[in-house]
């Protein structure tokens, strides 16, 4: 615990919560706490990410460990990378079932794209068994419609990336089933929430209907409405910010 105080002060983290868990202080740390999938930790070493950021020591066993979490850190901090691996290891976790597991909100599609490329890379050489490897999508134009067309299985994907609108429209035509989400994400989410968003968001959360949905949202900055927002549609969330707290 006191070295965790130490880590902490280091980058200047503030980290609200009950019973939170300890800031990990490398990524063999999630190994031996978390059971973290050892071919993950492979392609975080062949992506060259050697040693997690501040954002990625304080969130992903917060992640792991199943809580809400409405995170804030600087641009560049690696936040993606942050909310990414414990999608991938929940959907290795539950290969056993069946549909969408983790849904990645995003407020473009250039971001949505990037957040895209850093799954496939990490998700590298994984299979869940012998013949079928986890499985990401950008959730595209042309994706879309051949959802709605049926010529791809809405049970194809562990994890999606969309932004609102395009995935409220295939949720809308019955295209996509978003009841066995296990993990939501929403982030830039500074850029998502205007009052549109809020019921497009609103939408979005009514389709997933696991009652153990683990919500995080991510952001550069935290005015005070997104606190508000993330208060409502979370269940006492982790609140994680490092660097400075913006208005
Ligand atoms: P943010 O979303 O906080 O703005 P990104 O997730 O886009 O930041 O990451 C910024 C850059 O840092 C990316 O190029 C990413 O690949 C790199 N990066 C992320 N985490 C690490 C790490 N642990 N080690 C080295 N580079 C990293
Ligand atoms: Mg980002």
């Amino acid at each position: 615990a006191e070295e965790a105080a130490q880590l902490r002060k280091s980058y200047g983290g503030n980290v609200t919560g009950e019973d939170l868990p300890l800031p990990i202080g490398s990524f063999e740390d999630l190994v031996t706490r978390f059971k973290f999938d050892k071919r993950l930790l492979s392609n975080l070493i062949d992506s060259h990410f050697t040693e997690p950021t501040p954002i990625q020591c304080e969130g992903i066993p917060m992640a792991l460990q199943g809580r809400d979490i409405l995170a804030s850190a600087p641009t560049g901090s690696g936040k993606t990378l942050s909310f990414v691996l414990p999608l991938l290891q929940q959907a290795i976790n539950s290969r056993k079932t069946e549909g969408l597991k983790g849904l990645i909100i995003s407020p473009t599609k250039e971001l949505a794209n990037q957040i895209y490329l850093e799954c496939v890379k990490l998700s590298n050489k994984i299979f869940l068994d012998k013949k079928r490897p986890l499985a990401i999508a950008l959730l595209s134009k042309s994706l879309s419609a051949k959802l709605k067309n049926k010529i791809i299985s809405e049970k194809k994907y562990d994890i999606i990336i969309s932004t609102p609108l395009r995935l409220i429209d295939v949720v809308k035509q019955e295209a996509l089933d978003l009841s066995t989400v296990k993990q939501l994400v929403f982030d830039e989410a500074d850029k998502l929430f205007d009052q549109t968003f809020v019921e497009q968001a609103d939408s979005i959360l009514a389709s997933c209907r696991d009652p153990q949905l683990r919500k995080t949202m991510v952001s550069a900055t935290m005015p005070s409405g997104l606190e508000e927002i993330a208060q409502s549609i979370m269940m006492d969330p982790v609140r994680i910010i490092i660097g400075r707290k913006e208005a």
